[in-house]
């Protein structure tokens, strides 16, 4: 028989009767036997999520040498939950040991970590499940990234035999022995690992939205669910803001074929989004599946007389940028002009004059400035690279809309167009580009 891994997400682990919700979910197909999750999230809108607790536990500990107080809300939260659920668990002695050990590890992965072991540990005793601690089973490599063969072996000798099994999401165990977490939102690819090895027929994502959107509902009011998307599309969107999923959640199963499916646990009829390898991909018939961006970049613009001539002067330029550790998102060029586009975020501490000094030196430009504020939009979709104009009607629409383009960055697999536009045109391009596409 087939077999779903079903990660639920923090909402879905907000109290004792979502809980409840969750384990009529699971128990309705008996294909779903494993399931990951995440900490207890928000129950409404200025809670705080245990994660977020957790974080702030480190920071007393470290300040008053004992997390006692800072503690306190998250023993109240798992207590409710444990109540709430009648569970037969020494909630108590659980929440004793992990508090103990926080104090002990004093470690800020250790102590984020345990609001989805806590989880998981209840999760588990409410189905009837294996626990299986993460910490046995996801591995890391010494630089930090993880180490795919290794936890799918241990997951699948751990799995083997157990009719249903729960693990903690967001953490793992790194190559020094200890805890170490994913970064934030992390339990998706703890998901996603798991699904690959056990070789899920389909990895079912848990959340409180019914799938992606076709962009941001806070800019355009109830926009157009999107049914199905290719794990290239994913990519894309998510990497640009549209974060339902966590941006790195595919690469273990992209491998394997395995496709995501977005389901709301507060509305399981519904039909979510279904992410499928590209090749099997079939268009919807809409030109643009979706729009996604960000705001705060920089971009470097340099310019310089027979660039395209000089030997090396690409490489010359982006060496300075490598010596700094600082990614760079797009490369737009002319003949004789580059602009390196840089999230401000990673810009900061002196970090640009040095860069802007280290270009000069290296490579001697007439003209080298710097516009910051930038913000970037990601157009996406398969049906763009077939339909011939596509590109006109973006740049129209935006020009119908008074907003000045600063920069534009087509990928060569045609599957997006970026643009860069002000901060403060932002909210308007996106809606300009919703209209055009959407027509609304
Ligand atoms: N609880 C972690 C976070 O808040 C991981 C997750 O929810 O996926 O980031």
């Amino acid at each position: 028989m087939s077999v779903k891994v079903c990660k639920f997400g923090g909402t879905s682990m907000a109290d004792g009767n979502v809980i409840k919700n969750v384990k009529n979910i699971i128990d309705s197909q008996a294909e779903r036997r494993f399931v990951v999750v995440s900490a207890p999230g928000k129950r409404y809108s200025d809670d705080i999520k245990v994660t977020d607790l957790l974080y702030s536990c480190y920071e007393q500990l470290n300040v008053n040498g004992t997390c006692a107080d800072a503690f306190k809300p998250i023993r109240a939260r798992f207590t409710d939950i444990a109540k709430q659920l009648g569970l037969k668990l020494d909630i108590k002695a659980v929440l004793d040991e992990t508090e103990r050990r926080i104090e002990e590890e004093n470690s800020e992965d250790f102590t984020a970590s345990r609001g989805e072991y806590l989880s998981a540990r209840i999760v588990a005793e409410e189905l009837g499940a294996k626990f299986i601690d993460a910490h046995d089973v996801i591995f890391f490599n010494e630089d930090g990234t993880l180490n795919g063969e290794k936890s799918y072996k241990a997951i699948a000798s751990a799995v083997a035999g157990a009719e249903r099994a729960v693990l903690p999401g967001f953490y793992g165990c790194g190559a020094d022995g200890k805890v170490k977490t994913f970064s934030r939102g992390g339990s998706d690819i703890t998901g996603a690992v798991v699904a690959r090895a056990v070789n899920a027929s389909v990895y079912e994502n848990w959340t409180d939205v019914s799938g992606f959107l076709a962009c941001d509902p806070r800019i355009v009011d109830s926009p157009k669910n999107i049914k199905t998307l290719s794990y290239k599309e994913l990519r894309e969107l998510s990497y640009m803001g549209a974060n339902v999923l966590h941006s790195e959640s595919i690469f273990p199963v992209r491998k394997a074929n395995i496709p995501i499916q977005i389901k709301n646990t507060f509305r399981p009829d519904d039909c979510g989004t279904t992410i499928v390898p590209t090749s099997r991909y079939v268009p919807s018939g809409d030109l643009v599946t979706g729009i996604a961006g960000k705001k705060n970049f920089t971009v470097i613009f340099i310019e310089k007389s027979l660039m395209n001539a000089e030997i090396g002067f690409v490489r010359k330029v982006l060496s300075v940028i490598e010596e700094e550790g600082i990614p760079v998102e797009h490369i737009p060029s002319g003949i004789d002009t580059m602009s390196l586009v840089i999230a401000s975020d990673a810009l900061r501490e002196y970090k640009l004059e040095r860069i802007l000094e280290g270009i000069k030196n290296a490579v001697e430009p007439d003209i080298i400035r710097v516009i910051e504020n930038i913000a970037l939009i990601a157009t996406v979709g398969h049906g763009m690279s077939s339909t011939v104009g596509t590109s006109a009607r973006l740049f129209n629409a935006i020009a119908s809309a008074n907003i000045n383009i600063k920069m534009i960055d087509q990928g060569s697999s045609e599957l997006n167009i970026v643009v860069g536009v002000k901060n403060e045109d932002y909210e308007n391009c996106i809606k300009a580009i919703y209209r055009e596409f959407f027509g609304r």
